[in-house]
């Protein structure tokens, strides 16, 4: 289908309207002006297109397929007897098979592309937002809850659009994508037609979406109350994501004044030349910047910025590429690919650590609490075939080729020792139908606090470990990355994150084992003189952040990093420590960052 998005046609927005600054979070550096693009959908996000008469055939035949996909989908579901999950409703999944069939949803889906020309994902929601208001407005309260089924056939149809044959993303120039929230699947898709920024309701600076925004050098807002009610696909907005604010219907001055910031912003990572020798601070400690990378094209522009290899692969992304579960084939294609351009210094590939709802039925398996649920090494544990899969292809590209495996979501020895023995057991079977393997060194990540509490022991059993700061906050503050209602409460300087930071790796630094700090605290010039005061020798990051890293690096003293770590050992509130670190940045490093960075 040859899409066009609805932007270039747009109303023009900039007419009197008065300017308005909302303010959110910043959650990737930079400053960006351009056009809102509106997202929408839950688990599948898409736009409206409006489509040609000539391709309303085409759209509708796409709209059957997907139905009678979704339709397919629901009887399998609702005929499964056994099954943990399916067990808890086949008779909600046959009563949305029936709602499909017994309602003329399909025909309303169609009438509706075909009268307002629009892609059958816009007439879905369509479709779907005047009936749920319908029964949203009954009385009867069994009744009105209908609402709910027909959002989750809906979204259900949605997602079997989502296939092969899905249009593709066509953003106009200087898009700024507006979302409630953005999925990492669909900015992947997006990263095509390179945003311009990203603005959500929700979210957190370690959500996986911002950590590929970072990536992408994307500037992104999140936590803007409500935004689909201040903003319509079209509008012209300036997004500060130094300062967190997102600026409506800017004045032609403010526009100016932001223009100059925005240029310098949108060159390109990659322009600057490679530092000389290894990096090392003012007083000679050298510090080892790594990439968190998950294509060998952001690996070559992060070596060419002094990126010593790649601190952390994301395996589960090959999930998105490859829409499900990739083949041990595909897999050992993508790590031998990866690994090829880390080169010498190698890649740390992590196994999957995703969440059941990606093995099992997207609709099926909502797990109460997914962040303490069956995901990253549970799952492998409990799926064995998946990460034997896994395990396989990365010995199999590990022949030759520098990759290191790294256990995400470890707790205890249990784990590693339940790995390793899987490791043991794959290579055997390798070596006795006699194709090439390597022996690829095992490190966890340290990420929950049961782990810092037996770092001394799982240092002894690694040969290496990851110090994931994200989701060690999250689990040792009890706060969802992911949830900006409680996002004032995911404090990365609390004094508990400090000391189990510096209990990690004052630990290993001991054991002579190597620390990598990997989580986006590393990636943060902000806290990079607090990490290297707590011992940090060792930072991975996205490609975006390692310029502005080795220059923070370079301009401080390991010495006057241990001060500050001294000066913050006397107070006790996670207050008193942003207030420290800021008034040291302030007095000692100011220099260092740029002109518009606004200390709190
Ligand atoms: C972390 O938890 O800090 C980390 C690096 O992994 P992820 O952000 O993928 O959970
Ligand atoms: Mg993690």
């Amino acid at each position: 289908m040859n899409a066009k998005t609805n932007l270039d046609g747009a109303a023009p927005a900039v007419k009197a309207a008065p300017e308005v600054r909302l303010k959110g979070s910043a959650v990737s550096r930079g400053v960006a002006i351009g056009k809102i693009v509106c997202l929408h959908g839950t688990n599948r996000q898409f736009y409206r297109i409006d489509i040609k008469p000539s391709e309303i055939e085409a759209e509708i035949k796409r709209l059957g397929v997907a139905v009678t996909l979704a339709k397919r989908q629901l009887t399998r579901i609702a005929s499964r007897k056994a099954g943990r999950i399916a067990d808890s409703g086949p008779g909600i999944f046959e009563a949305h098979r029936m709602l499909i069939e017994d309602s003329s949803l399909q025909t309303k889906f169609e009438k509706e592309i075909t009268e307002q020309n629009v892609n059958a994902e816009w007439a879905i929601k369509h479709v779907t937002d005047t009936y749920v208001a319908k029964y949203k407005a009954i009385d009867d309260e069994h009744l009105r809850d209908r609402y709910i089924d027909i959002e989750d056939v809906a979204e259900r149809i949605l997602a079997a659009l989502g296939g092969s044959s899905a249009p593709k993303f066509a953003l106009g120039k200087n898009a700024i994508i507006a979302a409630k929230e953005l999925r990492p699947s669909t900015l992947i898709e997006l990263a095509e037609d390179a945003p311009t920024a990203i603005i959500t309701e929700n979210g957190g600076w370690t959500s996986h979406s911002f950590i590929i925004a970072r990536e992408m050098g994307c500037p992104a807002v999140t936590g803007l109350k409500k935004i689909f009610r201040r903003i319509k696909t079209g509008d012209m907005v300036i997004v500060d994501g130094f300062n967190g604010q997102v600026i409506l219907n800017p004045s032609k001055e403010t526009i100016d004044r932001f223009s100059a910031a925005a240029d310098a912003d949108s060159a390109k990572p990659g322009s600057s030349a490679k530092p000389h020798g290894p990096l090392k601070t003012l007083d000679g400690t050298t510090v080892r910047i790594y990439a968190n990378s998950d294509s060998p094209a952001a690996y070559r522009k992060a070596k060419a910025l002094g990126a010593n290899g790649i601190g952390l692969y994301r395996s589960e992304f090959l999930f998105d590429r490859f829409r499900g579960v990739p083949t041990e084939a595909e897999q050992y294609k993508a790590y031998c690919l990866i690994a090829d351009s880390a080169g010498e210094g190698g890649v740390k590939i992590r196994t999957f650590d995703l969440g059941a709802e990606r093995l099992l039925d997207q609709n099926a398996s909502k797990e109460k609490n997914p962040a303490l649920g069956l995901r990253a090494v549970r799952l492998g544990l409990r799926f064995k075939q998946l990460l034997r899969t896994q395990i396989r292809a990365l010995l199999r590209a590990s022949a030759n080729r520098h990759i290191d495996i790294v256990i995400p979501m470890v707790s205890g020895l249990s784990e590693i020792r339940s790995v390793k023995e899987m490791v043991h057991h794959e290579a055997e079977l390798l070596a006795s139908k006699g194709k090439s393997f390597g022996s690829p060194r095992l490190g966890a990540m340290i990420e929950i606090p049961s782990a810092v509490f037996m770092i001394n022991e799982l240092v002894e059993e690694t040969d290496f470990i990851c110090l994931g700061t994200n989701d060690l906050i999250q689990y040792l503050l009890a706060v969802d990355r992911d949830n900006e209602a409680v996002a004032d409460w995911y404090r990365s300087l609390h004094p508990s994150v400090l000391k189990a930071v510096r209990t990690v790796l004052e630990t290993a630094n001991r054991a002579g084992k190597s620390a990598i700090v990997c989580g986006e605290m590393a990636g943060s010039p902000y806290y990079v003189p607090m990490l290297i005061g707590l011992g940090a020798t060792e930072l991975s990051m996205n490609v975006h952040s390692i310029e502005k890293v080795a220059r923070m690096v370079a301009g401080i003293a390991a010495d006057e990093a241990g001060q500050l770590i001294d000066s913050i050992g006397s107070v006790s509130t996670v207050e008193e420590v942003e207030e420290t670190l800021n008034q040291a940045v302030k007095k000692n490093w100011a220099h260092l960052f740029p002109p518009n960075f606004s200390f709190a």
